[in-house]
Order: structure tokens, then C-alpha cells, then sequence
């Protein structure tokens, strides 16, 4: 079956904004909440295990219900950023949610300050629910006090969840004007992308200035939104809860050490050589001196090859199945069951991602499909994400998400496979060669740009503390971006701007390492793939469906991976740097 590019289903969820459907869920969630209320007092460290499980029990199914409300409102949000029942219900689901949390919130308090003993007592017993109740504890030096929580909540609501909101329906509507064969057209930044990325060296230069016109122009205001949001997370973990450092708030949540993740940044900053090297060789490769930063995606080949979706489809589906049939199948309940958003509509979410709602349920993937060689690779990534997803969906709706460090591996994992199908396919030594010059493209973006950009935030957050203008800022950036490219490539004045384009460094501060965490990680992987064969793949198979239901560090290990060793992280590297030697040779 050939499948075309559609809108998602969201009807699955929920018929619609005012349907009863959803009035009930919001009800239920509210009995549900009220009922567990009354476990409060309850509560007590020597309590017996199967009182304890019918709490934690108690509190997954509320979850599973809210969780089902949020995606409804966070998917018809970004189907359309600019449908005003959608805003209006992404507001509501934010305050109620947090309301909810509230009064819930006594079962978490108590469940940190239970004694080791006990504690472990309760665990032991717990089955799948585990790591989730041992990361609870995690956060005990970090937590407030009750109504200190309960304030904190209820003020993200009106304050960093709504700046995020706006930032998201302010940038999510700019229209970008581009001359094309002598004509002006209005592009969204989906559209305005393949140009960023086409053959056309001047329309790549004006595409670039357009986007940053268009964002430099409100460049003060976004600049001041970043601000605000970075001070409101300094306020919140540094100042409040006592985080030694801003990041060290997300690498907690991420249950990565602290010294991991220094070390991913090290030993990736020492090795912007290695990318600085590729970038030379590609100005070869497209006959210029040096490039200059509009050209750093710029095919190597004369043609902007186009995909039919149909066909990209297939190619995904037919590489995941020469992986695993079983993976293969899972990827097409996304297509068959209506999960996946391809189409371009203005007001769209920009970009692309997958969310995934309860353990039973197949994710929804929202992508903007325009027919490029990276759309077919953003395809395979996501339905990654969905492959991962359902390969945990035996744990709980608390453990099978697996934390953001590792939420990147069957993506990037099916990324890869992808390439080498492409490449086992291609008879013309050109068209291998710009396979493999994308590769490494890609390889730029999720490694070494990813982490300057989270040097970026770190320093940006520093500097916020320190008072900071938005043109200091700017300055900061474009000190980051010759740190990045060095002399390899020329960098004009408009990438000052760059970063007040970044949505995750102002949605989720410090994500943006994971992608590289990821990648790195997933070379490693698949090295050991081409080595292992088929007995790599249960190894694999197993990483993917522990989920979230262990601590990162652990179930690398297992896989005999310890990310604690820079040698780990400068294997990856050596991986990029025999693939630039092998293009050198090309
Ligand atoms: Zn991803």
C-alpha cells in the first residue's frame, strides 16, 4: 500500500473542543484527584506494600487520563498555532493540570521524606514502578516546602509556560519573503527551508538574511522573552532549590551526572576540528575557497533530488523491516492508524516530533514533508521516536518514556540505517558521495551544533545573572559561532540573531545536548551493529525497550557502554573522522 501525505486524526483522541468526551475526561480527572486526596492520610512509612502499590496504582491512572488531555491540547496547538480554540484549551489544560498537581502533590512530598529503610522496603516490592519512585528521591535536596510548590505551579502557568506559548504563536506566524525566478513568494519557515538547504548559492544567502531579518527584527523582544525565561530558571533551581548550577537542573531530570555531561561538552568543543576539517573539504568539493555560513548545508550534487512521499515512505518502512520485521510493523501503525501529521499548512508547528501519550497507545508524529532527501531522514527519525515508544509500552505510563539522553537512539539509529539503504541502492559515485556528504551534514547538526548551542546557554544564563543587554548577547553568539566553525568558514553579521530562533533553548533549557548524547552514542551503536550482525540487534532491541524504567547510566552499561569515559565520547569522533577521510579519498 502506497500511503500519501495527510493530516493526523487527533478525533482519535478526543471528537473536539467542546465535545462531551473531553468535558468527561476533565471530570474524571477531578474524581479521581478528589478520591486520592483522601489516601492522605494514609500515608505512613510502615505502611504494608499493598496499600502503598494501590496509591502509586491510583496515581498512574489519573495520569493516564491527564496525559490523554494534554496531548489533545498540545497536538491541536500545533496543528495550528494560531486556532484560538486551541490556545484557549492549551491555557486551560496548563492551569488545570497544575491545580491537579497541587493537590496531589502531598503523595511526592511524603513519598521523598520516607526513611531509607522503609523507602527501600516499598521499592523492592514495586515491580515496574521502581525507577520511577527512586527518582522521586533523587530530587529530596531539592525540593520545597508544600505551599512552596504549590505557588510554584501555579505561577509557571501565567508566567514561563505562557512566555513559552507566546514565543511559540509570535515566531510560529512570521511570513518570510523570497525572490524566486523573479517572483515573490510567502513562505512559513518550513517552507523557507529547502532554500536554506537547496543548490542555489544566492537564494541560500537570501533565504538565510530573510530569516533573520524577519527574526532580528523582533530580535530586542525575543531576546528580552529569553531573558525572562532564563532568570525564571535561575530564580527557580539556583536561588530556590538550591541546584549548584543552572544545567544541573536538567541533568538531574535527565539522570545524567553532571560530570557525563561536562564531558560530552569537552571533549566535543576540543574536536570542532574535526568538523572544521569537513567544512574545508566540502568548500573543495563545491569549488569555493571557504565557505561561507549560508553554504554549510549546501548539496554537494548540482540536483535537488525530490521524494515522492509514498516512495519515502517505503524506503523507511522497507529499512526498518530489514532491521526487524516486528520494528518494521510498528512504524506502520503510525501510517495506518492516522498518527502522522505530513502536510504544510500555515500556522503549522514548524519542524518536526513525536509525542507519545500512554504506554498502550500509538504515538502521534507531526513533520513538514517538501520532498527533500532530509524529510525522507526526518521520516525515519521520528517514527524512531514512535518504534521506541511502542517497544517500552509493557512498562507503566511512569516508565515507559525513557529519559531524554536516550530518547534520541532509535531515531538517530533509524536515520542511519536509512543512509546505508540509500547508499546500498545508488549505483552513481556522485550521488554516494552527496549521501555521504549529508550524512555528515547531519552529523553537524546534531553533535557539534547542538553542543554550542548548550555552551551558548550556559554562558547566556551567566551572563543573564550578570545583567546582560540582548546586544551583549548577541556578541556572546557570535564569539560561540567562531569557536564552532574557526577560520573554516565566513560568518556574516545577521547570524548574530540565530539563537533568538532556537525554540528549545527557551521551551526546555539545556535539551539540546541529548542530540548530541545521542548521536555519539548511537555511532558507537552502530559500529557494534556492523561488527556484531545479528547478534547486535537483541542487544539493541533491549536498550530500546527498557524505556524509562532505568536509569541511563545502567542500562548502557548493560550494553557495555560506560559514559562516564572520554575515550567513550572521542570514539564517536574517530567514527566522523574516518567517515571525512573515506570522502576525502571519494
Ligand atoms: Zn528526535
Amino acid at each position: 500500500m502506497t500511503y500519501a501525505i495527510k493530516k493526523w486524526d487527533l478525533t482519535q483522541l478526543f471528537p473536539g473542543f467542546g465535545s462531551p468526551e473531553l468535558e468527561s475526561a476533565f471530570d474524571n480527572v477531578e474524581e479521581q484527584v478528589a478520591s486520592f486526596e483522601g489516601v492522605r492520610n494514609k500515608l505512613n512509612p510502615e505502611m504494608d506494600v499493598k496499600t502503598f502499590l494501590d496509591v502509586v496504582r491510583a496515581s498512574e491512572a489519573t495520569s493516564r487520563t491527564a496525559n490523554r488531555i494534554n496531548v489533545f491540547a498540545g497536538l491541536s496547538f500545533s496543528e495550528d498555532t494560531q486556532n484560538q480554540n486551541a490556545q484557549s484549551l492549551m491555557s486551560r489544560v496548563q492551569q488545570f493540570t497544575a491545580e491537579m498537581q497541587n493537590r496531589t502533590l502531598f503523595f511526592s512530598l511524603w513519598w521523598k521524606q520516607v526513611d531509607e529503610k522503609n523507602a527501600e522496603r516499598l521499592m523492592s516490592a514495586s515491580g515496574d514502578y521502581r525507577y520511577y519512585l527512586e527518582e522521586l528521591r533523587h530530587f529530596k535536596p531539592y525540593t520545597l516546602t508544600e505551599p512552596e510548590e504549590k505557588v510554584v505551579n501555579i505561577k509557571d502557568v501565567t508566567g514561563s509556560s505562557a512566555l513559552v506559548n507566546l514565543y511559540d504563536a509570535i515566531t510560529n506566524r512570521y511570513v518570510f519573503k523570497l525572490e524566486v525566478n523573479g517572483e515573490v513568494k510567502e513562505l512559513t519557515r518550513a517552507q523557507l527551508q529547502p532554500y536554506i538547504q537547496g543548490s542555489d548559492p544566492d537564494l541560500r544567502a537570501r533565504a538565510y538574511q530573510e530569516l533573520f531579518r524577519v527574526f532580528g527584527n523582533d530580535g530586542p523582544i525575543l531576546g528580552q522573552m529569553y531573558q525572562t525565561r532564563a532568570r525564571d530558571w535561575h530564580n527557580e533551581n539556583v536561588n530556590l532549590r538550591k541546584f549548584s548550577t543552572p544545567i544541573a537542573a536538567r541533568n538531574l531530570n535527565n539522570d545524567i551526572p553532571d560530570d557525563v555531561v561536562d564531558t560530552l561538552l569537552e571533549v566535543t568543543r576540543r574536536n570542532a576540528p574535526v568538523f572544521q576539517r569537513f567544512f574545508q573539504l566540502k568548500a573543495k568539493a563545491l569549488g569555493m575557497k571557504r565557505l561561507r555560513r549560508y553554504d554549510i548545508y549546501a548539496p554537494v550534487a548540482q540536483s535537488d533530488k525530490a521524494f515522492e512521499f509514498g516512495k519515502a515512505a517505503d524506503m523507511v518502512l522497507e529499512s526498518l523491516d530489514a532491521f526487524d520485521p516486528k520494528v518494521g510493523s510498528l512504524a506502520r501503525r503510525v501510517f495506518d492508524q492516522d498518527r502522522l501529521d505530513s502536510e504544510i499548512r500555515k500556522g503549522k508547528e514548524s519542524g518536526a516530533f513525536c509525542a507519545s501519550i500512554n504506554p498502550e497507545d500509538t504515538p502521534f508524529v507531526l513533520m513538514n514533508y517538501t520532498g527533500r532527501a532530509r524529510d525522507v531522514a526526518t521520516l525515519a527519525h521520528e517514527l524512531g521516536h514512535a518504534i521506541h515508544a511502542m517497544l517500552a509500552s509493557h512498562h507503566s505510563a511512569f516508565t515507559f518514556h525513557s529519559s531524554l539522553p536516550l530518547a534520541e537512539t532509535a531515531s538517530t539509529f533509524g536515520e542511519m540505517m536509512l543512509t546505508d539503504k540509500l547508499l546500498a541502492a545508488e549505483t552513481d559515485a556522485a550521488v554516494r558521495r552527496d549521501i555521504l556528504f549529508k550524512q555528515m551534514d547531519d552529523a553537524f547538526v546534531t553533535i557539534l551544533r547542538q553542543v554550542f548551542f548548550a555552551l551558548f546557554e550556559k554562558q547566556a544564563h551567566g551572563m543573564i545573572q550578570d545583567n546582560a543587554t540582548v546586544d551583549e548577547m548577541c556578541a556572546a553568539y557570535m564569539e560561540n559561532l567562531k569557536g564552532q566553525f574557526g577560520d573554516s568558514v565566513e560568518i556574516s553579521d545577521e547570524f548574530k540573531w540565530e539563537w533568538v530562533s532556537v525554540p528549545h533553548i527557551y521551551a526546555v533549557p539545556f535539551y539540546v545536548y541529548a542530540y548530541a548524547f545521542g548521536q555519539l552514542l548511537v555511532f558507537s551503536l552502530y559500529q557494534q551493529f556492523k561488527v556484531e550482525g545479528d547478534a547486535f540487534k537483541p542487544k539493541y532491541l533491549k536498550i530500546l525497550a527498557a524505556g524509562g524504567s532505568e536509569a541511563p547510566v545502567k542500562i548502557l552499561s548493560e550494553a557495555g557502554i560506560d559514559i562516564h569515559s572520554a575515550a567513550f565520547w572521542q570514539g564517536g569522533f574517530d567514527i566522523i573522522s574516518r567517515l571525512i577521510d573515506q570522502l576525502e579519498k571519494s
